[in-house]
């Protein structure tokens, strides 16, 4: 096996073996540019080393040929005082894992080196320089010691001295860091092949590390793929004002505009832009210093973007008036940046519809649904922090999870104000408009979760001081107290006192266009899940072809209703519950021609009660008291009745089409009600396309009892206002055994199509419940037995082997029957892969998923 790569041995394709960025270098040494020269040693080399166990490198590594080209190629040897080699010693991993693991820069020094530096540069202030960053990064990374200690050495001598920069200290200064650092860890090793082992191991170590691990987690990313390690001769940004070090785009990584980006440090390591020591300069700054210096990079960074077709990240190094290319990959950007990238890339003539389409990051088109803010609103800028999770949310601040909860249960928007999120915060950040914290960059717990769940988030407000007792939140001189309101910007990380205007993203020009895109590719419908009409029309204007899911007890949890729903729950006679089912009727005949008429023209699936109906009784004395008084009963009956509906567990109980085979004048009711919907809007001369579905189906001979009632019940009421509609009836596919026969099930008269509810199917395939699972579903996660939330996304496996299975059955027996999808799962983009791959005819998700759904579904097709 081969465990080591030259540059010249490797390309682009070579990603898995490689790494991304070893693959890279080796692709660009190709394209003839500068790049310092280096050797890769294999991810496979990784993984022998966690299976050898041995906490040695891999017998069978050996680099020595490898290093004796490097230091051919360099004129310079490894560990020769008189004229040393530096090395640098990095990870990349097949996948882009930013700052997750290890590097080690300015390997191969100790204090004999150190002087053959200063012998061979004649600069005795970077050789020192860099000798403290090593010995730094030395104890840190490979030796796993805290940094604070040395942080304390390098305040105090600057401290001394009276100054703030690192860029002011001299000769003697790190001189003296260096002596300080030694005596802090004794233990560098001096040899520096020892070094150079200790490093590699380290970065093999590195890809367990707890944040790789966590961030592989988010990223869907295989543990099994281990990390390549690139040994590379060291390129010298930090010798005198000669030199500079800096990061670069193609294109604006945040805005899409097409002009190079990016920022330049003089005198200053590759590092020193990372940790935001100093504030770098725009590259504008570079053309006017050093101008040929800038045309070659600005050449390299056009040759890179058309050569790779996609936007580049690249990072580069100037020693002395040299430029070195010291990575290139394809550049991580925003939402928005994305969708102009590829508009732009197909009118340059550089992609195509179809390669385009599927360069955008489905998952994140929600950003151009938040709303942002007005860019002519008057507004206050009270502090700033990273733009962690897109959108804009003005609310009152508070400063817990619980409190989140309880204000938005009434109603309030709020912004969770935290120092730093946990897990134990989900809930409040669920429940928030926005979320901001004091601490975190752009990988904290507040960013990644606030991003998966699409809330605005900022975080890394670190002038923000967050008093958690006396629920305070202070910003420079503005004391803000709980309830106080804000506003904050989680596309640009700044935030305003107040209210500020905002407005939607949706009308973007760009976006429009990759959603044409998606449209004209797409097979698969995409409807919504809408129980109101406000929520049908926001779901058409997003593009919805219809409503897959309209879920009528949606319609009985208004306060003015639940009244009439409990008095029906608590009757005691037949007669009595059809008087409040009357009452409930109007409501629900208006409500269902509603809808419909935001949908004219187009499928409206209105399912049947579903809900087990204890769910709608009060459960304190008080409330019981309340409905005691309203129906005119005695409390006793109405606490028997609540009892007796109450259940151990619920979500396999009383509930779904079970309600209909027991209470047939409830079905009976919804049904006229959907056909009396239905004639008023045909009388008014639209076109309704009502559909009627039942929940919760297990066997067959529940459809073959309720779909003949519901017939007649609509037969009836279409009779009685003597108009002719077709309002067809379907199943939901939520159970096992639905799935097991649906050839009998579709075998049913009158059942016309079939619409997965993978809500409920994942609840019982895995017979995980879909309410509580959330308090154990993260440890799963984080050992390792769910990649990831079968509730977020479909289990293709399990959950989708029983779909296929049913599949298969119902379409032997009925080819052509309409198949569905209306479970949370029709908008999240692996799962609408899915649905597409077994021919489904529509995918149906909530309002604002549609255009996502709309991507994902063109995607699939494409
Ligand atoms: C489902 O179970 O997937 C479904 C759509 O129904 P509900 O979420 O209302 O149970
Ligand atoms: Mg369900």
């Amino acid at each position: 096996t081969k465990r080591v790569y030259l540059l010249n041995e490797g390309n682009k394709d070579m990603k898995m073996l490689l790494g991304g960025k070893g693959a890279n270098l080796c692709e660009m040494a190709k394209l003839a540019l500068p790049v310092p020269p280096a050797f890769i040693i294999t991810t496979e080399t990784c993984l022998e080393y966690f299976s050898e166990g041995t906490g040695n490198l891999p017998k069978a590594l050996n680099y020595e040929a490898e290093l004796k080209t490097l230091e051919d190629d360099t004129g310079k040897t490894f560990g020769d005082p008189k004229n040393p080699l530096l090395v640098s010693v990095r990870s990349g991993a097949p996948a882009s894992m930013p700052g997750m693991m290890d590097t080690v820069l300015n390997l191969g020094l100790n204090d004999e080196i150190v002087q053959g530096i200063i012998d061979t540069t004649g600069n005795e202030r970077f050789a020192y320089d860099t000798y403290r960053r090593f010995l730094n990064m030395y104890s840190d990374v490979v030796m796993d010691m805290d940094k604070e200690p040395f942080e304390e050495v390098l305040d105090r001598i600057k401290a001394r001295k009276g100054v703030k920069l690192d860029l002011e200290m001299d000769a003697e200064d790190w001189k003296e860091v260096v002596g300080e650092f030694k005596k802090l860890n004794p233990n560098v090793p001096t040899d520096p092949r020892e070094q150079l082992r200790g490093a590699v191991l380290a970065v093999f170590r590195s890809w367990n590390n707890d944040r790789a691990i966590r961030y592989r987690s988010y990223n869907g990313i295989p543990d099994e793929w281990g990390t390549a390690v690139s040994v590379q001769a060291m390129a010298y940004g930090n010798m005198n004002d000669g030199c500079g070090t800096g990061v670069a785009f193609s294109r604006n990584p945040s805005t899409g505009e097409n002009k190079f980006f990016g920022e330049f440090l003089p005198n200053a390591a590759g590092e020193d832009v990372v940790a935001g020591i100093r504030t770098p300069q725009p590259l504008e700054e570079m053309a006017e210093k050093w101008p040929e210096v800038y045309s070659e990079l600005f050449s390299y960074q056009e040759k890179l973007e058309k050569y790779y077709g996609d936007m580049q990240d690249i990072e580069f190094t100037v020693e002395n008036g040299r430029l070195y290319m010291l990575q290139c990959r394809n550049g991580k950007r925003t939402a928005k940046a994305a969708v102009k990238i590829a508009v732009d890339m197909v009118k340059e003539g550089t992609l195509t519809e179809t390669d385009a389409l599927l360069r955008i990051p489905a998952n994140q088109m929600d950003f151009f649904l938040h709303p942002t803010l007005d860019p002519k609103a008057k507004k206050t800028l009270i502090g700033e922090g990273l733009p962690a999770s897109p959108g804009a949310a003005t609310g009152k601040i508070v400063f817990t999870p619980d409190d989140a909860e309880a204000m938005a249960n009434v109603g309030e928007d709020v912004i969770l104000v935290r120092k730093e999120t946990t897990p134990e915060d989900i809930h409040g950040m669920k429940s928030a408009q926005g979320v901001l914290t004091a601490l975190g960059g752009m990988t904290s717990h507040a960013a990644v979760v606030a991003r998966g769940m699409g809330r605005c988030c900022v975080s890394g407000c670190t002038a923000a001081e967050v008093n958690f007792s006396a629920k305070t939140l202070t910003l420079g001189d503005v004391v803000l107290k709980e309830h106080d309101v804000i506003t904050i910007d989680g596309s640009t990380g700044e935030v305003y006192l107040g209210a500020v205007d905002r407005r939607s993203a949706t009308e973007d020009v760009d976006f429009q266009t990759v959603l044409g895109w998606a449209d004209s590719m797409r097979k698969l419908k995409v409807f919504t899940n809408a129980d109101t009409p406000e929520q049908a029309a926001t779901a058409r204007g997003l593009g919805a072809q219809g409503v897959g899911l309209c879920r009528s007890e949606h319609m009985f949890f208004e306060p003015e209703r639940i009244s009439a729903m409990r008095a029906m729950i608590v009757s005691e006679s037949k007669e009595e519950r059809l008087e409040h089912l009357a009452t409930l009727s109007k409501f629900q005949r208006k409500d269902i021609e509603e809808i419909l008429t935001e949908m004219d023209g187009l499928p409206v699936t209105i399912r049947l009660l579903d809900p087990p109906l204890h769910e709608f009784l009060p459960h304190s004395e008080d409330e019981m008291k309340a409905l005691a008084d309203t129906v005119g009963k005695p409390l006793s009956v109405v606490k028997d009745r609540v009892a007796q509906l109450q259940e151990v567990n619920p979500m396999l109980g009383f509930r779904g089409c079970r309600l209909s085979v027991v209470y047939p004048e409830i079905t009976e009711m919804q049904a006229k009600a959907v056909a009396a919907g239905a004639a008023m809007c045909k009388k008014a001369g639209r076109n309704p396309k009502a559909e009627i579905m039942v929940p919760v189906v297990s066997t067959a001979r529940e459809l073959r009892l309720i779909v003949p009632r519901i017939q007649k019940a609509v037969a009836e009421e279409l009779e009685e206002a003597g108009v002719k509609v077709e309002i067809p009836i379907g199943t939901m596919m939520e159970l096992p055994r639905a799935c097991q026969t649906a050839d009998d099930i579709v075998a049913t008269e009158g059942v016309e199509f079939m619409s997965f509810g993978t809500n409920d199917l994942t609840q019982s395939v895995w017979g995980f419940s879909r309410d509580d699972a959330i308090k154990f579903i993260g440890r799963y996660s984080e050992q390792g037995l769910l990649d990831f939330d079968p509730f977020a996304r479909v289990d293709e496996k399990g959950v989708g082997g029983l779909i296929r299975t049913a599949l298969d059955k119902a379409r032997a027996q009925q080819p052509d029957t309409k198949v569905g999808i209306c479970g949370e799962h029709g908008g999240e983009p692996d799962s609408v892969q899915f649905f597409h791959s077994l021919d489904f005819d529509y995918v149906s998700c909530s309002p604002f998923r549609v255009p996502i759904a709309r991507i994902a579904a063109g995607q699939a097709a494409a």
